[in-house]
């Protein structure tokens, strides 16, 4: 199966007809192609996004932007069942989770048509100023075209997150998914060509990110780049903003951690943990991936949480039963492995896994691993794994536990377990990071600001402050009174 770009309204080759093959993570078969695009094809996107714009896009109401925004909601949601089962086929996911993150793009895009609606009526807010004879009045304008650069491990749900508050927006839209994980995004640009979206005003361009991704990250006619990703791509891409003096998003990773108090229930706590640390493989930017334990709890929540751990089905995403499917790619598992490699020879000891499973001699697959006695400079400790792997260590007292926790040069989630409610924000409130989970570890509302602080990034997508990142600020000042000004007549 071949898949094309989407330029202009127009499905195309890449310039020179090179192609990528998509491998299954879980077969490791070569099913399908994508372009190879570069330079030009992101070119092309973008004087097509920039004519759209200048063709009416960016004077359309948000109440015509919502009809079609809900259009786009009401397409993913008939292809649901079709779209979770290639977004399996492509990243490997469990299908159960994959079926989840459809629903989340529907009810991402039906979001999005309500504040795209309720735009309309916040234009020309007055600002009260301290001179009476002028009006300040306030107008939300579009960035005009942004560049959005998503990875495989949401790819459906990452590119809905971005293009649906840039489109409620009124933003024209150029594309790039992750080479690993392009072909969900490819079928929401089909599906926002037949709902009608008029030509140019989303664009999808395939190929690496060493070569689309940074033509996007480059382009002087991008205003606006949103960005979710590593933290060293992030670098390149600030590094290309900064030439431009270009705005920028970035979404970067995390080493984030779970301090676990002993007032806690233990199976509660081996729950979140799971669903912190191991959702998607542990492929998660917001993953949970250092256990803080209180001293006196250790022991007896290490072995439930072993006991889970090595229950979990490790298998195929297709299969239903799966919990942990296989990771992305052959470079991911070795990444991976050589990272868990190099925790134990600087001294960490693997409770479970730190293997490719014995029973599956197909796939990208790494056992859920445990890890213990992880010193604060080992690299599991420091660097994100986007794996199955965790580390869990011991505290103290609650001082000692936060500080333990903000020992990161990353700072994107972190999450506190505790039956008492003012210890839980006490924590919440010292720990570093832009997202906090108090008795739970991993949810994600569409509603709520998503972005970290530190290296983990700047800005925040989602809510309302995810469709603010696509709009500039103006303001229009007028001199209301009927005296002359003569400011310079009366010297
Ligand atoms: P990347 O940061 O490389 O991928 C994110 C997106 O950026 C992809 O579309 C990628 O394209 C693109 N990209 C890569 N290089 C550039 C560049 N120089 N300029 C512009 N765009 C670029 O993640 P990887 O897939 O390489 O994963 C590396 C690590 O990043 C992971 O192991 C993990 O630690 C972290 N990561 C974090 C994510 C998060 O959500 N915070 C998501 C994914 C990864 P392409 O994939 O085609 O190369």
């Amino acid at each position: 199966m071949q898949n094309l770009n989407f330029i202009n309204g127009r499905w195309c080759q890449s310039l020179s007809g090179e192609t990528l093959p998509v491998t299954d993570p879980a077969s490791e078969e070569n099913y399908a192609e994508i372009p190879r695009s570069g330079a030009a094809e992101v070119d092309a996107a973008v004087q097509a996004a920039e004519a759209a714009l200048a063709a009416g896009w960016r004077r359309t109401t948000g109440a015509q932007r919502a009809r079609l925004l809900r259009a786009i909601a009401a397409g993913i949601q008939q292809q649901a069942g079709a779209l979770a089962e290639l977004e399996v086929r492509d990243c490997g996911k469990p299908i159960t989770e994959a079926r989840y993150d459809m629903s989340d793009a529907v009810a991402c895009f039906e979001y999005y048509a309500g504040l795209a609606e309720a735009l309309d009526g916040q234009q020309g807010t007055p600002v009260e100023v301290s001179d009476p004879r002028f009006e300040v009045k306030l107008r939300h304008e579009p960035a005009g075209v942004v560049g959005l650069i998503v990875p495989w491990n949401f790819p459906l749900v990452n590119a809905a997150w971005k293009v649906a508050p840039a489109l409620a927006a009124g933003c024209t839209v150029v594309l790039k998914p992750s080479e690993l994980a392009s072909l969900t995004t490819l079928r929401l640009a089909r599906i926002a060509e037949e709902a009608g979206l008029p030509a140019g005003v989303l664009n999808v361009v395939c190929g690496l990110g060493s070569e689309c991704g940074a033509a996007v990250a480059a382009h002087p006619g991008i205003a606006k780049v949103s960005f979710t990703g590593g933290t060293e791509s992030g670098r390149k891409v600030m590094q290309a903003r900064a030439n431009l003096i270009g705005d920028l998003a970035l979404e970067l990773g995390g080493k984030s951690a779970m301090i676990v108090f002993d007032d806690v229930d233990l199976d509660h706590a081996v729950e979140w943990i799971l669903m912190g640390s191991m959702y998607n493989q542990g492929q998660v930017c917001a993953a949970t991936s250092r256990v803080l334990v209180q001293d006196s709890i250790f022991d007896a929540l290490l072995e439930k949480l072993r006991h889970a751990v090595q229950g979990l089905r490790v298998g195929a995403g297709l299969d239903d039963s799966t919990q942990v499917g296989p990771l992305i790619s052959a470079a991911q598992r070795e990444r991976v492995a050589a990272l868990v490699r190099q925790g134990v020879e600087q001294g960490a000891r693997l409770l479970c896994g730190g293997e490719a499973p014995g029973q599956l001699d197909k796939g990208y697959f790494y056992l859920p691993t445990v890890a213990l006695d992880v010193s604060r400079d080992n690299v599991l400790w420091r660097e994100e794994v986007f794996g199955p792997v965790l580390c869990v260590a011991r505290f103290g007292n609650e001082a000692q536990a936060i500080e333990l926790a903000n020992d990161s040069r990353y700072g994107l989630a972190a999450a506190v377990l505790s039956d008492d409610g003012e210890r839980r924000e006490r924590v919440a409130a010292q720990l570093v990071a832009g997202i906090v989970w108090a008795n739970c570890s991993g949810p994600a509302f569409i509603q709520a600001p998503w972005g970290g602080v530190k290296q983990s990034g700047f800005r925040r997508g989602l809510g309302e402050w995810g469709m603010h990142e696509f709009l500039e600020l103006k303001q229009v000042t007028t001199y209301t009174s009927a005296d002359a000004w003569g400011h310079f007549n009366a010297r």
